[in-house]
C-alpha cells in the first residue's frame, strides 16, 4: 500500500535528476518526489501530509534455535512537515512570494485543519499600511480563535467540517481534538500542546456564531 511502487528503480519523476523519497499524501498522484521537487510544488500547499522514506541500515540478528545470524533490514514512510523540510509561507502576497518588510510570525504558530495540527513557518505581510493580521490570515481562509499574540487557528474547512457534525451527530470539540491529535501524531516537530484543546474549542465557539 505504501511501497515504491512504479518508482523502485527510477529517480524524481519531475526533476529526473535527485533521489525520490517524499510522498504527499493528499496529493491526487501520490508519487515520489525529491525534496526540492516536493517543496517546489507545495508553496501554497502548506498544510498538506508529508511522509519520507526511510531506509534503515542492515543489523544482524541471532537465530536462537540453530545459533545462526540473519541481517535484517526495515523500510517505511515515516511522517515529517513541510516546515520541517523549511517550507516558508508568506500571507498577504500571492503565490507565496516574500514580503520585503515580512515579519515573522509566532515561533510555534499552528494551524488546525481536517487532516491534523499543522506547525507551519509564517510571516505575515507588513508592506501594506493597515493591513492587520487578522485580517491576512482571515483572506487565507484562516480563522483566529484570539486577536493578541496569534499562534494557532483553524482553517475554514475544519471549522465547517466540524460544525456539520456538531450539527449532524452531536460530535464535541473533544472528539475532534482527539481524532486531530490521533492523525497528526509524529507529523509535526512540536505536537499541539494541551493549551490546543481549548483553542479549538475557542475557535469552534466564535466560528458557531459568525
Ligand atoms: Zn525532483
Ligand atoms: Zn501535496
Ligand atoms: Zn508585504
Amino acid at each position: 500500500m505504501e511501497g515504491w511502487g512504479h518508482n523502485a528503480t527510477s529517480g524524481c519523476v519531475l526533476c529526473g535528476r535527485n533521489k525520490a523519497s517524499y510522498r504527499c499524501q493528499d496529493c491526487f498522484t501520490g508519487r515520489l518526489l525529491c525534496q526540492l521537487c516536493m517543496l517546489k510544488h507545495h508553496q501554497e500547499d502548506l498544510l498538506h501530509v508529508i511522509k519520507v522514506f526511510h531506509l534503515f541500515q542492515p543489523c544482524l540478528l541471532r537465530n536462537s534455535r540453530d545459533m545462526s545470524y540473519q541481517v535484517w533490514t526495515t523500510t517505511h514512510f515515516q511522517k515529517t512537515s513541510l516546515s520541517a523540510l523549511r517550507l516558508q509561507f508568506q500571507l498577504g502576497h500571492p503565490h507565496n512570494t516574500p514580503c520585503v518588510f515580512q515579519q515573522q510570525a509566532h515561533k510555534y504558530f499552528v494551524v488546525i485543519h481536517n487532516n491534523g495540527f499543522h506547525s507551519v513557518n509564517l510571516y505575515y505581510c507588513n508592506c501594506q499600511p493597515g493591513y492587520a493580521i487578522h485580517q491576512q490570515l482571515l483572506d487565507n481562509a484562516w480563522f483566529l480563535s484570539t486577536p493578541l499574540e496569534p499562534r494557532t487557528c483553524g482553517t475554514f474547512a475544519v471549522l465547517h467540517h466540524f460544525h456539520t457534525l456538531n450539527l449532524q451527530v452531536n460530535t464535541t470539540s473533544y472528539d475532534l481534538y482527539t481524532v486531530l491529535t490521533l492523525l497528526t501524531v509524529r507529523a509535526t516537530p512540536k505536537p499541539a500542546s494541551s493549551m490546543a484543546h481549548s483553542t479549538v474549542t475557542r475557535a469552534l465557539a466564535l466560528w458557531a456564531h459568525t
